[in-house]
């Protein structure tokens, strides 16, 4: 049995609106996968989601902006949370990704969840991603790969998606 991937708490989101997202985040998986300090990758299945913006509730972000699929993997690496962090956003840059609006459409997006039970709180990263518990793209692949993960300062998931609001999250035939 693989221990390393049993102990591992390490959770990355991924997302994806413009460009063919489904083939962008297979891709970015498979990236991931062949990363040479990411190893015990395990993806959950896809998901399709509506944007953050008025369909979504307040207004929060631009209108008008596809649908996004999304998914979750959990990893296991030898890097620290910053480098991982860099090594997420040179990914998300091999796929064209532009910084323009806040929320706005993107090639690829990719969030640490957690890391294991830490809390950490920098300038550039804060784990757990702080709207973790309130984005059903997040909790529902979340809760898929880990029906008893716990959220530090959250809770354990299932209490997190039992309370979630009615939404629309489709989860996609593979
Ligand atoms: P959201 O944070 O609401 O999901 P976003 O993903 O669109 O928004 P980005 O423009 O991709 O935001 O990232 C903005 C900054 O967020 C990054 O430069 C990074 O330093 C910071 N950041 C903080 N915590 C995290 C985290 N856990 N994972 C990824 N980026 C993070
Ligand atoms: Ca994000
Ligand atoms: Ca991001």
């Amino acid at each position: 049995m693989n221990t390393t991937s049993l102990n591992s708490e390490i959770y990355i989101g991924l997302g994806s609106n413009l460009e063919s997202p489904r083939q962008q985040v297979q891709d970015a998986i498979k990236e991931l996968r062949a990363h040479p300090a990411i190893f015990n990758l395990h993806a959950s299945s896809l998901y399709q989601s509506k944007p953050l913006g008025p369909s979504a509730g307040p207004s929060i972000g631009p209108s008008e902006q596809p649908d996004y699929i999304n998914a979750v993997v959990q990893i296991a690496t030898s890097l620290a949370p910053q480098q991982l962090l860099f090594e997420l956003q040179q990914i998300e840059n091999l796929h064209q990704r532009k910084r323009e609006i806040r929320w706005g459409p993107r090639t690829l997006d990719l969030d640490i969840l957690l890391w294991h039970q830490q809390i950490i709180n920098t300038p550039t990263l804060n784990i757990p991603h702080l709207e973790v518990c309130n984005r059903d793209f997040v909790l529902i692949p979340l809760y898929e790969l880990n029906r008893n993960l716990h959220i530090p300062t959250y809770g354990p998931i299932e209490t997190l998606v039992r309370t979630l609001e009615p939404h629309s999250l489709k989860k996609l035939i593979p």
